[in-house]
């Protein structure tokens, strides 16, 4: 399981996630795209957990790193996110896609994604701007009864 834990008092840096974010990146199956990503989730209690991609020969099985990490930390008992380190192959900072966004999304609105390119760049925004209306629990309530 990659989780770890911050002693209180001590703030993991953006640097330090993205750390965990590049280690995570090593171990991730991409033999059809060869775009390597890692993702690392900083829970409110101050755990991390990571996730890389893991493609699939049926390419929509594949999974993406962030979804990796999300699993990886709600098994665990994490349901509270603050931050998410993203490091991937590519030059450019890359969001997470749509999929992703609204999976983040399920579990609050105060994220903060961070994505690095390989060009040193990065960029961080807020998961309320990346996804400005996610579907969720609420959109699906029946319509009140309304009388005649
Ligand atoms: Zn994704």
């Amino acid at each position: 399981m990659t989780e770890t834990r911050v002693t209180a008092g001590e703030p993991l840096s953006w640097d330090d996630l993205a750390a965990r974010a590049r280690v995570a990146r090593e171990r991730a199956y991409a033999p059809y795209s060869g775009f390597l990503v890692g993702a690392a989730l900083e829970a409110d209690d101050g755990r991390v957990f990571t996730g890389c991609n893991v493609e699939n020969a049926s390419y929509p099985v594949g999974t993406c790193a962030e979804r990796v990490a999300l699993g990886n930390a709600v098994v665990s008992g994490a349901r509270a996110f603050s931050r998410i380190a993203i490091v991937t192959s590519g030059a450019l900072p890359a969001p997470p896609c749509g999929m992703c966004r609204q999976a983040l999304a399920e579990f609050g609105r105060k994220l903060e994604v961070m994505s690095i390119g390989t060009n040193g760049e990065s960029v961080v925004w807020p998961l309320r701007d990346l996804l400005p209306a996610n579907f969720s629990l609420e959109r699906m309530a029946a319509p009140a009864e309304t009388g005649p």
